[in-house]
C-alpha cells in the first residue's frame, strides 16, 4: 500500500498547526504510524493506555480531517495503545506467514532479541538474568520478577526470552500475556455461557506451560477473583518448575493493589530491575538502532541525542528516528548536528508550558493509585502523604510555582508545610533509590505522555 510514513508525515505538518504546540509535543508526536489497509482504517499507535484515552478524547477528529486532506478520501483512524500495538505486530506477522505457510507463526516480535539488546551497567543484571531462564527455564531464578520504568527494555527482554526458547528449545509452549489481557480472558470465560468448560479452558491454556511470561502486572486489579486465578496458576506452574517471568514498572511492594502472599511469592525468586541507560549505553543504542533500522546519523549527531535524552530507551529511539527523518525531508542522506538542534530546539520551553500543576497532580494521583481528594486534602497516613510530598516537590521543581501558591493547590496549607515537603524530598532523592526510581518514572510517564 501506500508509504505510511510518509503520509502520516504529511498529516503531522497539518496538525501542527491546528493544535497547540504543546499538545502536538505531548501526545501528537509520540504516535506512530502503522498501516493503512484495504478498508481504508489507518491504524496508529499510542506509547501508552492514558494516551490513547487523550488522544481519543480530543485529537480523533482533528486528526480524521487532516488524513482526509492528505489521501483524499475518509479514513477510519484505529488508535491502540502499546500492548495492543504488539498484538497487532504479532497477528500481522502472522497473516503474512501464513499467507505463504512455510513458517510456523512467531507469536514473539521479531526484532525484539538478544542479539538486538544493547547491554550495559543499567541492564546487565537483568540481561544475564533474562539469559539464564531463556537457557535453563524452570531451573535457577524462579519466578524472575524485572521491573523497571516505562520504555526500559522489559517487554524487549520478554520477547527475547520467547524467541531464544522458540529457536532452541522448540518443544517448549512457551506463552507471552499482558496482565490486561490475562484478566479480560478470565472474565470472558466467566461470563461464558458454557462458563465451566470455557474456565476449564483457560485453566488448561495456562497450566500447561512451560514457561509463562506475564507483562505490566503493576495493573493488576484488586479483584479477587482474578488475583485468585492468578496465584493459583502461579503456584501450580511454579511448584512443578516451570518458568515464570513478571515485568512490572515498580516493585512487588509498591504495587498497592497485590495481595501480600502474591507479594511473598514473588520474593521467592529473583527480583530486579532494570535502570535508565547511562551515557556509554545510549549511544550504543543509537548505533545499534540505526544499523539495524539503516539510519545515516553521523557520529556527533549519535552523541548529541544520547546527551539530550536521559529519560528511557523509547525516548531515544523516537527522537533518532524525527531527527532523520528531518534530515531525509531536506533531501540530506545523513544527519548531522544541525538537523538534531533543530529536533531539540524550544522542547523544554514547550513542555514546561504545558504540564500545569493539575496534571502533576493527576499524573501522581495514577502513579499511587491514589483518588485527587485524598492526595489535596488532610488525610494524613503514609499511603496518601508520600505521594503528596511528592507531586509538592515535582511541581515546584517543574513549575517553580511560588510556594503560597501551591499551599493554596493543596487544600490552603502553609507555605512552611509546602517548603518542608519540597526539602525532605529533594534530600530523600539525594540518598534514597527507592524515590530516584518513583519520581524518575513519575517524570517519565509526564514527558512521554502517560
Ligand atoms: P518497556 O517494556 O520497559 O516499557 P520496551 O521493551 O517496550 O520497554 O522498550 C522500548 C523500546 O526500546 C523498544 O523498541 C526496545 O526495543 C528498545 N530498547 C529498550 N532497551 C533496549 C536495549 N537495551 N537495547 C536496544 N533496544 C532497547
Ligand atoms: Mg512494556
Amino acid at each position: 500500500m501506500q508509504d505510511v510514513s510518509y503520509i502520516w508525515q504529511q498529516v503531522l505538518e497539518k496538525l501542527e498547526l491546528r493544535v497547540s504546540s504543546v499538545s502536538f509535543m505531548l501526545w501528537i508526536k509520540t504516535i506512530k504510524p502503522l498501516e493503512i489497509d484495504e478498508q481504508d482504517n489507518f491504524v496508529i499507535a499510542c506509547q501508552s493506555v492514558s494516551a490513547k484515552n487523550q488522544i481519543l478524547r480530543n485529537f480523533i477528529d482533528t486528526i480524521g480531517d487532516c488524513c482526509f486532506e492528505v489521501v483524499g478520501k475518509p479514513l477510519k483512524i484505529v488508535v491502540l495503545d502499546q500492548n495492543e500495538e504488539i498484538e497487532f505486530l504479532k497477528k500481522n506477522k502472522t497473516t503474512q506467514i501464513s499467507s505463504d505457510k512455510k513458517e510456523e507463526k512467531n507469536p514473539f516480535v521479531e526484532k525484539f532479541t538478544f542479539d538486538n539488546f544493547v547491554v550495559g551497567k543499567s541492564n546487565q543484571f537483568v540481561y544475564a538474568a533474562a539469559r539464564t531462564v531463556a537457557e535453563n527455564p524452570g531451573k535457577r531464578y524462579n519466578p524472575l520478577f524485572i521491573y523497571g520504568g516505562v520504555g526500559l527494555g522489559k517487554t524487549h527482554l520478554l520477547h527475547a526470552i520467547g524467541n531464544f526458547i522458540r529457536e532452541n528449545n522448540p518443544e517448549l509452549k512457551v506463552e507471552y500475556v499482558p496482565f490486561g489481557k490475562f484478566t479480560s480472558d478470565y472474565i470472558s470465560s466467566l461470563q461464558s455461557q458454557t462458563k465451566t468448560q470455557a474456565v476449564m479452558e483457560f485453566r488448561g491454556k495456562y497450566r500447561n506451560l512451560d514457561v509463562l511470561m506475564v507483562d505490566d502486572i503493576q495493573l493488576i486489579s484488586n479483584k479477587k477473583e482474578t488475583q485468585e486465578e492468578f496465584f493459583l496458576t502461579f503456584n501450580d506452574l511454579v511448584m512443578s518448575n516451570k518458568q515464570v517471568i513478571i515485568c512490572s514498572d515498580r516493585p512487588p511492594k509498591e504495587i498497592s493493589t497485590l495481595e501480600d502472599r502474591l507479594r511473598s511469592r514473588f520474593s521467592s525468586g529473583l527480583i530486579h530491575d532494570i535502570q535508565k541507560p547511562e551515557i556509554e549505553t545510549r549511544i550504543a543504542i543509537l548505533q545499534k538502532k540505526s544499523q539495524l533500522e539503516k539510519y545515516y546519523v553521523d557520529d556527533q549527531t549519535i552523541e548529541y541525542i544520547a546527551e539530550h535524552v536521559d529519560s528511557s530507551v523509547r525516548d531515544l529511539e523516537g527522537k533518532l528516528s524525527e531527527v532523520y527523518f528531518l534530515a531525509t525531508l531536506s533531501g540530506k542522506k545523513v544527519a548531522t548536528i544541525e538537523d538534531a538542534e533543530e529536533i531539540f530546539k524550544n522542547q523544554k520551553e514547550e513542555l514546561k508550558n504545558d504540564l500545569t500543576p493539575d496534571k502533576i497532580i493527576s499524573t501522581v494521583c495514577d502513579y499511587f493509585n491514589v483518588s485527587y481528594n485524598d492526595i489535596t486534602g488532610k488525610k494524613k497516613n503514609k499511603e496518601i502523604v508520600e505521594p503528596r510530598m511528592i507531586a509538592i516537590y515535582l511541581i515546584s521543581e517543574i513549575l517553580n510555582l511560588p510556594l503560597v501558591n501551591i499551599g493554596k493547590l493543596f487544600g490552603g496549607r502553609d507555605h512552611t508545610t509546602i517548603m518542608h515537603s519540597r526539602d525532605k524530598i529533594s534530600e530523600d532523592l539525594k540518598v534514597n533509590k527507592k524515590t530516584q526510581t518513583l519520581v524518575d518514572n513519575i517524570k517519565n510517564m509526564l514527558t512521554s505522555g502517560l
